[in-house]
């Protein structure tokens, strides 16, 4: 069957969903790397980028509470914090010492009961003019749902004052898996996968770029996998706003559903498959947070052609139990993209190169 799939690749068809589920349930983990890693090389030859980002958390305080979530807390709760506008800056500010400059700040965090609209765009605003250089990369689609919401403008008109605020793109946190009965058990709070997808799509037509995401590895099965990337492929086909899919594993720690950490097997077939489907994406990106540093350096010979960031103070999966460290400088970055056998290019924002390593 991968024989057959893999020559239907290779004359440029597209996989269907039952092949998908086929790549899926294959054993053959080699096949499908040198399968995944062919489709990575056709359209970045070996370039593997990195950004010199730094994220930050502005509350944990959120009122969905989602049952996978081990970061959130409520208001009152111990260990809920939430940042004040000169502690979000001083955090922007106070780069490590190995980082001469960060490209990107990273902004995502929980849906705080009484923040206002305001608050967000006060934001965007301060870090835009204490940092002009600076790209900010901001709140998932269910934080943008959320102060529409709270603000009583339309997505639309969310969009155009984010944006005139500051915001330059957005991440793809939240997506978790479209299927509505896992997500019930999931996350019940949370906005519809649909929604999420009217969210992305806006963002898209109002000129945001995005990535997007798939929590896998908790409750799910490959079905449910295989339609969250087909919903993202068809959306891809029409908008053409993602840049890149970031495949993000399960954290078991602390969470309400409990369970395992996802296996290393099927991390890198999540990577090789997800390549493969989403042959619209340009960049599948193994995040060293989530897959730990040694699986996402495999990753790069199982598709993946970006190794995300630096990082720096990463709260939301290390809530969880991360076994990752919470940054990674550019040259521990450049040391494992080399050491695969990859050419690393520093990127801004936008997947534009900044600097080739030799
Ligand atoms: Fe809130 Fe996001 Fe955690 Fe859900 S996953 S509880 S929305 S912070």
């Amino acid at each position: 069957m991968l024989v057959k799939i893999r020559d239907r690749v290779f004359s440029g068809k597209r996989v269907s969903r039952d092949e998908a589920l086929e790549l899926f349930k294959s054993d053959d983990i080699f096949s499908l790397g040198a399968l995944a890693s062919s489709v990575a090389e056709k359209k970045n030859g070996k370039k593997v980028s990195f950004i010199r980002n730094r994220h930050v958390t502005p509350t944990n305080i959120c009122v969905n509470r989602c049952r996978f979530c081990a970061f959130s807390r409520s208001k009152g709760e111990e260990g809920a914090f939430e940042l004040t506008l000169e502690e979000i800056l001083k955090r922007i500010r106070a780069l490590n010492s190995h980082l001469k400059t960060i490209s990107e700040v990273h902004i995502v965090g929980g849906l705080h009961p009484d923040w206002p609209f305001e608050y967000y765009l006060e934001m965007l605003l301060e870090i835009k003019r204490k940092f002009p250089e600076i790209h900010i990369k901001a709140f998932t689609a269910v934080e943008v749902d959320y102060m529409s919401r709270i603000s009583g403008l339309s997505l639309e008109e969310t969009f155009i004052v984010l944006k005139k605020h500051g915001l330059d793109l957005m991440p793809g946190g939240g997506a978790e898996i479209f299927d509505s009965r896992i997500r019930s058990r999931l996350c019940p709070e949370k906005i519809s996968g649909e929604r999420w997808l009217k969210v992305i799509e806006t963002a898209h037509r109002s000129g945001i770029k995005t990535n997007a995401t798939m929590l896998y590895g908790h409750i799910e099965n490959y079905e449910h996998r295989v339609e969250h990337l087909f919903r993202l492929r068809e959306l891809q086909d029409i908008t053409g706003g993602f840049q890149a899919f970031i495949p993000l594993s399960y954290h078991p720690k602390g969470t309400e559903i409990g369970g395992f950490y996802s296996s290393g097997i099927d991390d890198l077939k999540t990577i090789a498959v997800s390549r493969i489907v989403l042959d619209n994406f340009p960049h599948i990106t193994a995040y060293w947070i989530m897959l730990g540093e040694k699986i996402s350096q495999l990753a790069l010979h199982f598709g993946a052609s970006d190794l995300s960031g630096t990082v720096i103070e990463e709260k939301i999966t290390h809530s969880a139990g991360a076994l990752s460290g919470e940054s990674m400088t550019p040259e521990q970055l450049i040391y494992l993209i080399k050491r695969a056998g990859k050419i690393p290019v520093e990127r801004d924002s936008f997947y534009r190169k900044v600097k080739s390593e030799k």
